[in-house]
Parts: structure tokens; C-alpha cells; sequence
């Protein structure tokens, strides 16, 4: 792997003045059986003299005690760089996980000279600037941190273990081909044959790679799996929006009332649909004169729902008339609803989805061949959460397989498109056509973090908590 980038990072180590060597507890906050503390840095080797009397056989697990005076009793392990986690000498302490421990470890390591303590994601960074883990790859370390659910957990590791930075690689490198070609075809530039020769064999491997580029972009799934699926509960005050909510949370999150408006501001729950991540939103009831009512309501639902992946559309059954209003079609803007049925509209590919609640009090749901249910009584809700599932499953189909999971990824592969679209289908010069690759080749490269990443680096290890 290129590194040439990642040297110029480590600015003071390739001025010969020493690197910090940071510490941090790597477990959670709070009392637990084990609390982990890292050590990364040139002094590790010292600090584990000083703090166990000896340096342990590397990569082996071996219990001393730990602090003059003795702090804690517990397990010793001892990485000497370049195999560790950071590329570094590292060493891990795992000791009995209190406050108290944990607290007077960090603060003998800190006696040491040349020791601090670490910044947020600084591991992590220190990983990646010795070369250990590209971006994608930090990213998704990140990200398997935080996964909430089965199938975000599975996405994460697999990018965490480089399934996206392979790809980017690969396309790097057929576009590095290319490159060449045409590089090289403009030292013949008078020579018309040659520039043909060079064209052709240069447009052999452009064409596809931008087929494979545009077809990875189509997929949002890695997105949606990454953030979750966004539903908004919308529709008329008093349908049962706010029950429906709690039904399917399983927990009282909405204030459900008798009287129409009660819930004031937009509440969120998060659930698990069955391994996939699913974020709830309740919209707020609006109380209007009547005709004016289901307009303003379809309106400001929208409004809410305008970055949603779905809308739950709820009708109250008891309600005199209960068909799907045209507002929301009129209102819609690329919504589409169809009566209990979901269908894909518009570039967002949002749906909505209609529901008829208070079955248990309805005289008659005839006419109404959707999903039926009551909020109260529990009925249709397996149905309806079966469906939801299907939804959040079909969304997220593409997740699995090697699919970007950011915007930042999103951003830098529509700059490598819209090069590479340049290169192919406009008149241009030699030159210009081998800059367009050029320009296609930096995206790509800002992507794993090749080249000119200072700017995205502190966003991205932000993210960490200390001690990653
Ligand atoms: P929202 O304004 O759409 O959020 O509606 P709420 O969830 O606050 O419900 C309005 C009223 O309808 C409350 O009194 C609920 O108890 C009642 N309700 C909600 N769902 C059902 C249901 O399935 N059956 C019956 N009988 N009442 C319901």
C-alpha cells in the first residue's frame, strides 16, 4: 500500500524528536469485572519497568502486580511494535474494573516521562498514520462500535476488516493503468495512430470501471443499514398515531390522550426489526377546523417526513370517513399512497404505507383490503410489523455485500463519476482527458486515504471515544 501521505502525518517522528506515548482506559466508564487500559508509544517498554519491574513475553497474557506501591493485581500484555494495533509498542493492563483502579493506573503511567493522555480515537489515528488500517477501515471500527443492531454489526466488521478499502483499491489501481496509458500517449501526441491506440485501450478500462462506480453509488442500503430505516407515523389527530407508536416500541414513549393534538413535538424510538435498524418517528398532532384539519396534518407530516424512507399513514376506522385522503397523493411530492400496499416512488425511493387502526371498534373495515389493525387490542400489529420488516429487508437488500456506508464516500465516488463521465464522453484533448483521470484517481485516493486527508482525519477520529 502507498504510504507516502501518512509519513508526512507523522511530522515530528520523521524530524527524529520522539512521539508522545498516550494512555487511556479502553473499557467503559463505571464500575465493571475488568477495565482494559492501553499504552501506545516509545516509553510503553518503560512503563511496564516501572510499573511491573519487568517487559512480559510478547503477546502473552501474564499476571503481575502492577504499581510501586502495588495498585491492582491483574494481567500484563506486551505488543512491540510494528505488530500491534497502532503500529507502535503497546501494551494492555487488565485490571479489576473501578473507578479507583483504573484512576490511580492512568495516573502512575502519567509519572512516567513522556507519557500523556490520549486524545479521542488517537489509537486509532496512530493505526492509521503507521499504515495498519486505511479510513474505510477506521470507519468501520467506528462503526463497530456503535452498531446497535445484528446486521449493522455484520457491516461494520466486514468493513472494518477491509472489504471496502479492497474494492477502492482495486479501482485505484485499474484507474492508476490508465492513467499510465494516457500519460504515456501524450508523449507521442503528433503520432495520430498512437493517440487512437492509447484512447481505445485507455476507454477498455474506464468504461467498465465507471459501470462498477455508478452501480455501487445506486445502492443505498450500506447508507440506510449504517443510519437506519427512517419511518414517520403521520395522518389525522386522534387516529392513533401516538398508540401505534407505543405498540410498536412496546413501551410508553407518546402521551396518548382522549383529545385530539396532544402530541406536541416529534418523539423518536429506535428498534431492532429483526436484526435491522429501524428509527420511529411520531409526528405531531395538529388541531385545526375541521376539513382544514387533515390538510395541515398531511402537510406538516410531509414536511417531517421529508427526509423519511417510509411513512406510516394511519386512518381511524370510527372516523365517518376513512379512505386514504387525496391530500396525501395532492401533497404527496413523490408520495404515493395505495390503500394497506407499499409502492417505490420518486428518486428517494420512499414509500408510504396505510394503516387502518380501531378495527376493535369499527362497524365495518369493508372496502379497506390493507393492513387492519388496532392499536389497543394488539390486533394486526404482527402483520403490520411483519410488513415493516419486509420493508426494512428490502431497503437494506444490498447491505451484506461490499456497499459504501457514508456521505463521505457517497461525495468522493460522485467526484471520481463525474471525472471519469468527462474522460469518456467529451471532445477533449489528451491532456485534459489524462487530468480528468487524475482528478478520478485523487477522489479515489481521498477515499482509503491515500492523499490529502488532514481535513477529514479530525472528523473521523473524532467519532472515537478515548481509548480507541
Ligand atoms: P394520535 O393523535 O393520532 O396520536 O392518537 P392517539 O394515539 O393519541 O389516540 C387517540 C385516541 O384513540 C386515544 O384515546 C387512544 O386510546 C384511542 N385509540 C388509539 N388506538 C386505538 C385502537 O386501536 N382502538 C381503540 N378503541 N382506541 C384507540
Amino acid at each position: 500500500m502507498e504510504r507516502q501521505v501518512a509519513d508526512e502525518l507523522k511530522g515530528p517522528n520523521r524530524a527524529g524528536v520522539e512521539a508522545d506515548t498516550i494512555v487511556a482506559p479502553a473499557s467503559g466508564a463505571g464500575p465493571s469485572a475488568v477495565a482494559v487500559i492501553r499504552v501506545s508509544g516509545p516509553r510503553t517498554r518503560a512503563v511496564l519497568e516501572a510499573l511491573t519491574g519487568s517487559v512480559p513475553k510478547p503477546r502473552q497474557a501474564s499476571l503481575r502486580d502492577i504499581g510501586a506501591p502495588t495498585i491492582d493485581r491483574g494481567l500484563v500484555l506486551w505488543f512491540p511494535a510494528p505488530k500491534s494495533f497502532t503500529g507502535e509498542d503497546m501494551a494492555e493492563l487488565q485490571v479489576h474494573g473501578s473507578r479507583a483502579v483504573v484512576a490511580a493506573l492512568v495516573e502512575a503511567v502519567l509519572a512516567i516521562d513522556g507519557t500523556r493522555l490520549a486524545e479521542p480515537g488517537e489509537f486509532a489515528r496512530r493505526a492509521f498514520e503507521n499504515g495498519k488500517l486505511d479510513l474505510t477501515e477506521v470507519e468501520g471500527l467506528a462503526d463497530l462500535i456503535n452498531a446497535e443492531t445484528e446486521a449493522q454489526r455484520r457491516q461494520a466488521l466486514a468493513q472494518s476488516e477491509g472489504s471496502l478499502r479492497r474494492l477502492y483499491e482495486r479501482w485505484r489501481a485499474e484507474l492508476l493503468k490508465a492513467q499510465a496509458l494516457m500519460e504515456a500517449g501524450l508523449d507521442f501526441a503528433d503520432e495520430a495512430d498512437v493517440a487512437v491506440e492509447v484512447d481505445v485501450k485507455a476507454n477498455a478500462i474506464v468504461v467498465p470501471l465507471l459501470a462498477s462506480i455508478e452501480t455501487h453509488l445506486a445502492d443505498r442500503s450500506g447508507e440506510r443499514l449504517r443510519d437506519g430505516l427512517r419511518i414517520v407515523i403521520a395522518g389525522p389527530p386522534n387516529a392513533g398515531k401516538s398508540s401505534l407508536m407505543n405498540a410498536l416500541a412496546k413501551r410508553d414513549v407518546a402521551i396518548v390522550s382522549e383529545e385530539a393534538g396532544t402530541t406536541r413535538d416529534v418523539i423518536e424510538v429506535h428498534l431492532d426489526l429483526g436484526g435491522l435498524p429501524v428509527i420511529l418517528a411520531d409526528t405531531a398532532g395538529i388541531r385545526e377546523g375541521i376539513g382544514q384539519v387533515e390538510a395541515e396534518g398531511v402537510r406538516r407530516a410531509l414536511a417531517r417526513a421529508e427526509d423519511a424512507d417510509l411513512v406510516l399513514w394511519v386512518i381511524d376506522a370510527t372516523a365517518p370517513q376513512w379512505t386514504v385522503p387525496r391530500d396525501v397523493e395532492q401533497l404527496g411530492r413523490g408520495f404515493e399512497p395505495v390503500d394497506g400496499d407499499i409502492r417505490r416512488v420518486g428518486c428517494g425511493s420512499r414509500h408510504v404505507v396505510s394503516v387502518l387502526n380501531k378495527i376493535d371498534r369499527a362497524a365495518a373495515t369493508a372496502g379497506f383490503d390493507g393492513l387492519a389493525m388496532s392499536a389497543k387490542t394488539g390486533e394486526g400489529l404482527d402483520a403490520l410489523i411483519l410488513r415493516l420488516q419486509e420493508i426494512a429487508a428490502s431497503a437494506m437488500a444490498g447491505a451484506g455485500q461490499t456497499v459504501l456506508t457514508r456521505t463521505r464516500h457517497r461525495q468522493e465516488l460522485v467526484s471520481t463519476r463525474d471525472a471519469l463521465q468527462r474522460f469518456i464522453n467529451h471532445d477533449l484533448i489528451p491532456e485534459l482527458k489524462a487530468e480528468e483521470l487524475r482528478i478520478a484517481a485523487r477522489h479515489l485516493g481521498r477515499l482509503t486515504g491515500l492523499i490529502d486527508v488532514e481535513e477529514v482525519l479530525g472528523a473521523i477520529f473524532a467519532e472515537f471515544c478515548i481509548g480507541k
